[in-house]
C-alpha cells in the first residue's frame, strides 16, 4: 500500500507518479528552488519525497461555507516551505510528526472522508508533493469522489503550480500574510513572499472564477483569502485588505482571522510577537474592510486565539 509507484490496478497511475519521481530528484516545485534530491534529503520544507499526512479527519474551523456543520474533510501534510516564526502548526511544518502515504491510501482518504459525510476535501499544505496529489485526486474523482477539492496554501506557490491545479482543485483557499517585503522577509524568511503570492492568486482567481455556492450555501467553486492579522501589524493588515478588495473585488472571499496565538518562546526573539490580538484591534481592521466596501468577508467571533483550533497531529485517520 505505501509502495509510491505500485499500482497496477489503474492505468494511468505509473505515468503520473513518474513525474513525482522526476519532480523529487532536482526539487524547483516551489519558489525556494531548492534543487536537491528529495530521496537524499530534505529542502526547506523539510520533507522528503514520499507525501506524509499528519491527521485526516472532519475539521469544524474553517469558514462556515467550506465547514458547514458536517465539517470539511482536512487532510494535513507534513512540511511546510515557509516556516513563518509563529507558525501556528508548528510540529507539521517542521516535518516531525506525520505518516507516510502512497497515492492509492491518500484517495481512499479522501473517499473515507466522502463516506463520513465531509462537505469537501481540504488539502492542507499539500503543495510540496503536488504531483502525488494530484494523481490522488483523480484517481479519488475515478473512484466515486464527487465533493469539492480544496487547496489551502499559504500562498508561496508559483504560478506553473497553480495551473496544474486546473481541473483537479474547485476552491482555493490561500493566505496572503504580508505585503510588505520587510515584514516576509523578518517573518518568513521570504521577501518575496508579496510579489509571489500576489501572482499566485491571480492564478488561482483565474482558474477558480467567480464564487459558486450550492443550495445549502457550501462554497462549490471560488477563492477565499485569508489573512491573519498579527499583533501590532495593523498597518499591514488593511494594506492587505485594501490590495485584494481593489484588485477582485466581490470576486474573492476576505477572510479577516483574529486567532493569532503566541507559540512558546516567541516573545525572545519578537517580543512585539508575543501576545494575542486585543478586541480593539480586530474590530479597527474590520471597520476598514466594512468602511472600504467589502461585502463577501468573514469575520471571527469571540474568543479564537486558543490552542484548542489547532487540532492533534496524531496521524488521525491516516
Ligand atoms: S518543495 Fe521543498 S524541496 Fe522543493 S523547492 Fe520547495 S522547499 Fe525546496
Amino acid at each position: 500500500m505505501n509502495d509510491r509507484k505500485g499500482n497496477g490496478a489503474d492505468g494511468m497511475m505509473a505515468e503520473e507518479n513518474e513525474a513525482g519521481l522526476k519532480e523529487m530528484r532536482n526539487c524547483r516545485l516551489c519558489p525556494r528552488n531548492c534543487g536537491i534530491d528529495r530521496n537524499q534529503r530534505s529542502g526547506s520544507c523539510r520533507v522528503g519525497a514520499k507525501p506524509r499526512v499528519a491527521r485526516a479527519a472532519l475539521h469544524m474551523w474553517e469558514e462556515p461555507c467550506i465547514s458547514g456543520e458536517e465539517g470539511s474533510g482536512a487532510v494535513f501534510f507534513t512540511g511546510c516551505n515557509l516556516g513563518c516564526v509563529y507558525c501556528q502548526n508548528r510540529e507539521i511544518a517542521d516535518g516531525t510528526v506525520g505518516k507516510e502515504v502512497s497515492v492509492e491510501r491518500l484517495a481512499e482518504i479522501y473517499l473515507e472522508l466522502q463516506e463520513q459525510k465531509a462537505n469537501n476535501i481540504n488539502l492542507v499544505t499539500a503543495g510540496h508533493w503536488l504531483s502525488d496529489v494530484i494523481a490522488s485526486v483523480k484517481l479519488a474523482r475515478r473512484r466515486g469522489l464527487r465533493i469539492p477539492v480544496v487547496y489551502n496554501s499559504s500562498g508561496y506557490e508559483k504560478v506553473q503550480a497553480i495551473r496544474q491545479l486546473k481541473d483537479v482543485v474547485d476552491i482555493f483557499l490561500p493566505d496572503l500574510k504580508y505585503l510588505s517585503r520587510d515584514l516576509a522577509k523578518r517573518y518568513s524568511h521570504a521577501a518575496d513572499y508579496p510579489d509571489v503570492a500576489a501572482a499566485a492568486l491571480e492564478a488561482m482567481v483565474s482558474l477558480a472564477g467567480e464564487p459558486q455556492f450550492d443550495g445549502r450555501e457550501m462554497m462549490t467553486r471560488g477563492v477565499i483569502v485569508r489573512h491573519l492579522i498579527l499583533p501590532g501589524h495593523l498597518e499591514e493588515s488593511k494594506a492587505v485588505i485594501r490590495y485584494l478588495y481593489e484588485t477582485y473585488g466581490d470576486r474573492i472571499y476576505i477572510s479577516i482571522m483574529n486567532q493569532y496565538t503566541p507559540m512558546p518562546g516567541i516573545e525572545a526573539r519578537f517580543p512585539e510577537l508575543g501576545r494575542t490580538l486585543t478586541e480593539q484591534e480586530y474590530d479597527e481592521v474590520v471597520d476598514y474592510a466594512i468602511d472600504l466596501g467589502v461585502e463577501n468577508g468573514f469575520i471571527q467571533e469571540g474568543e479564537t486565539a486558543k490552542e484548542s483550533f489547532i487540532p492533534a497531529f496524531d496521524i488521525t485517520g491516516v
